[in-house]
């Protein structure tokens, strides 16, 4: 149950003044649901703003905040704008200029002859100083008094800054005072002002210490969370599998192990052997080999007399998964079976009966492998691909299954560097590959402009003439407003392509149905068609080994690791591969350092350091960038300064308290449940 205390600040967003009907889906669309929500809606920057007597004290480009009094209201012939133009105390004119309907409130607003207190942005337009469209107009300078260092706060589509900022108001008049969760001598060490007052002081000003305290708070939820999910699996029962290597001796691998993959495997197997339920994290590098080590661990499972579950993000990789491991294990003579959401009617009932019996030994599958109506007759290990599509409470579901806790295998190739690892893993041992198997090639890669697109092409014919394979891939930024513009791109090149290669060629995005998704990847995997045109959704597991020039488009506008994660389609066979990063024409310092940085290493864990630097660098506030990372108030710097101590922080209180029954556990509990939508406070249940 959730503490009392808390109520004030779980009130929903709808109960405040001036929230009507208009303004729900905005809020809605800003997460902003409770007043808690409203509180943490920190502004993205602040306007600072000068006053001054004169315009002669300012300088064009200028915040400032200036005593005017209208002269002339001036309205232009056709569509011009509306022009008042004012004087200063010394007689400057400035003209105060109005586009569109903005112009009959100016009228009101500015009346001949009286002096109003204007703030806005200092403009030059030919010989005359103007403001367009002023901020704030107000006939008392005290009202402009607090506009000196004003807020921008993220808006959605029907909401304008002075909404939010009234929302803003009246959820900080709301707040409890709530007792303290951070250890007392850190906070004296960091000066870091009490919960209340840091939200109060980030809402008011650029305050580095209230800005760090609530990041501070935001990863001790996460590190507190991740440390309960441990704590709470370890007492878990679980049940310790030991195999004896009999089918394991049977595989027919046509390589031998790198050290990196033994190392894991022996490590997966000592956790396997013991009774507490293993979690454990394989990250590895595009193609170092995971699919092995996965397939490892099912065979111990199974030779202990338990079934295994390889839980893919997404049918194509499930499917693909499941060819790839039927053809490895055959020697050994397991059961497998593939399940996906798709899978309907007799074939479905088939499935679940032979997990239900035991019959079928492996299922490889999607979601579908974790619903209700599967059960399995001993499922002793679980093993999640692409970990990083799911989330922690996610995580925490798949291994509620059955009595008895499956042990837990999570493997990512998303390579992201160590401090993150903590963030985003913090509850899991960690097993790396770091070392890849023999022979592999590096890829050549090269940077190139898009005006030199018909060589690109003409390379792609002779290319595709050696009897090779490409891939082109264009962005589809998720969750933009743009996605269809973005998808109307990748149609309209794969239909280029289409007429200069014909009937080689075949498109794949997210927006096809799985069917044809799939039939499309078929016909690619299979060697019919030559040329894949595709958004990001090839971007985790694909597997075709003739395939050795990948074609990226814009890719100024990739994340490094995604780029890395593309790039990696390629160089999986023996030949020499290739990838082009095709940029346009105008980019941006940190753009042009990090297609460098792709050109010049292929270590995805180098990769992600340096991705972390060139973009903690950068920050404004700490505030966060689009969901990179798992944070909504952590930046990538403070992340990087204040997780380690969060981390040791949480450890320390859990060690001495798992009950978080001591009056610091007490106030720790208020932290997670501030934090329930990203940490899942299920763990405060007992669940
Ligand atoms: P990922 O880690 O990206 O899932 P995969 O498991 O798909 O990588 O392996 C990539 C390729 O490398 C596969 O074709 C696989 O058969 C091959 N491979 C895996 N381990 C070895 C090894 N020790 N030696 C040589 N090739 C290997
Ligand atoms: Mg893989």
């Amino acid at each position: 149950m959730r503490p009392e205390m808390l109520n004030p600040l779980f009130v929903e967003a709808g109960a405040l003044e001036g929230v009507g009907p208009k303004s729900r889906k905005p809020l809605e669309k800003l997460g902003l649901e409770r007043v808690k929500d409203i509180a943490y809606h920190l502004p993205e920057r602040f306007v600072l703003r000068h006053a001054v007597d004169n315009l002669d004290q300012a300088s064009v480009g200028e915040q400032i905040v200036v005593a005017l009094t209208p002269t002339e209201h001036r309205a232009s012939a056709g569509r011009g704008p509306f022009r008042v133009l004012a004087a200063d105390a010394l007689g400057n004119i400035c003209a105060l200029t109005y586009f569109g309907k903005a112009s009959y409130s100016a009228r009101k607003l500015l009346p001949v002859g009286e002096t109003r207190w204007v703030a806005g942005r200092l403009d030059q337009y030919g010989q005359m100083l103007q403001i367009v469209h002023p901020e704030h107009i107000e006939v008392e300078s005290a009202k402009l008094a607090g506009k000196l260092n004003e807020p921008v706060y993220r808006l959605a589509e029907g909401l304008t800054q002075p909404m939010v900022a009234r929302l803003v108001a009246q959820a900080m008049a709301r707040l409890p005072e709530l007792a303290e969760w951070i250890e007392p001598g850190l906070i004296e060490r960091q000066k870091w002002p009490a919960w209340r007052a840091a939200l109060a002081l980030s809402h008011r000003d650029e305050h580095a210490a209230a800005r760090d305290r609530l990041a501070y708070d935001e990863l001790l939820a996460n590190s507190l969370a991740l440390m309960l999910v441990k704590e709470s699996n370890r007492q878990r029962r679980g049940q310790a599998l030991r195999g004896d290597g009999a089918l394991r001796g049977r595989l027919e691998l046509p390589f031998g192990l790198t050290g990196a993959q033994r190392r894991s495997i022996g490590e997966i197997e000592g956790d396997m052997g013991q009774a507490s339920p293993m979690l454990r994290l394989l990250q590895g590098d595009v193609g170092s080999g995971k699919t092995v080590v996965a397939l490892e661990s099912m065979l111990i499972a199974v030779e202990a007399g338990a079934q295994a579950a390889l839980l893919a993000p997404t049918e194509l990789l499930a499917r693909q998964h499941y060819e790839t491991l039927r053809q490895l294990a055959a020697p050994a003579g397991v059961t497998l079976a593939l399940l996906t959401g798709r899978d309907k009617g007799r074939a479905r009932e088939g499935i679940l009966m032979g997990l239900a019996d035991g019959s079928i030994q492996i299922v490889v599958g999607t979601h579908a492998i974790f619903q209700e109506a599967v059960s399995y007759r001993n499922l002793g290990l679980v093993v999640i691909d692409e970990q990083h599509r799911f989330g922690v409470s996610q995580r925490l579901m798949l291994t509620q299954k059955g009595k008895v806790t499956p042990h837990c295998l999570a493997m990512t190739a998303t390579p992201i560097p160590r401090t993150l690892t903590l963030a985003q893993y913090g509850e899991m041992e960690v097993s790396r590959l770091d070392e890849m198997p023999p022979g592999r090639q590096a890829i050549d890669t090269r940077v190139v402009a898009i005006e030199r697109l018909p060589e690109v092409v003409s390379g792609i014919e002779r290319h595709l003439a050696t009897g090779q394979q490409a891939y082109w891939v264009c962005p589809l930024v998720r969750d933009s407003e743009n996605e269809g513009d973005d998808l109307a791109a990748a149609e309209a090149r794969y239909a280029a392509l289409k007429a200069r290669f014909g009937e080689e060629v075949v498109l794949v995005h997210g927006q096809l149905r799985p069917e044809q998704k799939d039939a499309a990847m078929e016909r690619f995997a299979s060697g019919h068609a030559k040329l894949l045109v595709a958004t990001t959704v090839i971007e985790v597991g694909v597997d075709v080994p003739a395939a050795t020039l990948m074609v990226v488009e814009q890719a100024e506008r990739f994340g490094l690791a995604q780029l890395h994660q593309l790039r990696g389609r390629v160089g999986r066979g023996s030949e020499k591969s290739t990838c082009l990063l095709l940029r346009g024409s105008e980019l941006s310092e940190t753009a042009k350092q990090r297609l460098a940085l792709m050109r010049e290493t292929q270590d995805g864990f180098r990769i992600a350091e340096e991705d972390l630097k060139l973009r903690g660098g950068g920050e404004l506030l700490g505030t966060r960038q689009s969901g990179e990372t798992a944070f909504r108030i952590a930046g990538l710097e403070q992340i990087q300064r204040l997780l380690p101590l969060a981390h040791d922080d949480a450890r320390l209180l859990i060690e001495r308290d798992g009950g978080l029954a001591s009056p610091r556990g007490e106030a720790a509990r208020l932290l997670l449940y501030l934090f329930e939508r990203d940490w899942g406070v299920q763990l405060l249940r007992g669940g």
